[in-house]
C-alpha cells in the first residue's frame, strides 16, 4: 500500500467540480486517508514548485494557486502514486487523454484542476509538507476484498 498527495487546485474549486473529482478517486478504489482545505502561503508554494520558481511564468502559477483555498488529500491504495498520476493525466489539459481528470475537465496547461505527486519519494515529502502525522488516518476499508481480491 502507498499513500500519495493530491491537491485540488483553485480551478477545481472555482469550476465547482470538487465533488466529481474526489468521486473519481473514490470510485477507483482509493481510500481517502486525509483531507482538508488550506490557503497556500508564498513560502510553501515556493518549496512545492521549487523546480519552477525561476521560470518566467512562476508568477502566473502563484496567482493561480492562491486564487482561492485548495483542498489537499492523502489517498491510499496499492501502487497509489502511479495510479493517481495516471488518473490525473499529463500536465497540459489539451494533451491529456480523455478519461483522465485533466483530459476531461481542463483545456489549459496552468488551470489543470489537480496536482498529484510524481514519485514515491516526492509523495513522502509532499505529504509531510501538508499533513501532520495525526491528520493521516488509518482505518479499515471495509470493501477491500471487493476492490483487490488477492492482488
Ligand atoms: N505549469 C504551467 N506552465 C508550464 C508548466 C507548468 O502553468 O509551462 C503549471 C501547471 O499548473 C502544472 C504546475 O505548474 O500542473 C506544475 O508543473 P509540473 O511540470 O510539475 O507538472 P505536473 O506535475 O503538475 O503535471
Amino acid at each position: 500500500m502507498q499513500v500519495t498527495l493530491v491537491i485540488l487546485k483553485p480551478s477545481a474549486i472555482q469550476r465547482a467540480i470538487l465533488g466529481e473529482v474526489i468521486s473519481r478517486f473514490e470510485k477507483k478504489g482509493l481510500q481517502i486517508v486525509g483531507m482538508k482545505m488550506i490557503n497556500l502561503s508564498d513560502e510553501v508554494l515556493k518549496i512545492h514548485y521549487s523546480h519552477l520558481v525561476n521560470k518566467p511564468f512562476y508568477g502566473r502559477i502563484k496567482d493561480s494557486m492562491q486564487a482561492s483555498p485548495v483542498v489537499v488529500m492523502a489517498l491510499k491504495g496499492v501502487d497509489a502514486v502511479n495510479v493517481v498520476r495516471k488518473i490525473t493525466g499529463v500536465t497540459n489539459g489539451r494533451d491529456a487523454q480523455p478519461g483522465t481528470i485533466r483530459g476531461d475537465y481542463s483545456i489549459s496547461v496552468q488551470e489543470n484542476i489537480v496536482h498529484a505527486s510524481d514519485s514515491y519519494e516526492t509523495a513522502q515529502t509532499e505529504l509531510a509538507r501538508f499533513f501532520t502525522t495525526d491528520e493521516i488516518f488509518d482505518y479499515p476499508q471495509i470493501n477491500i476484498q471487493s476492490i483487490y481480491a488477492n492482488d
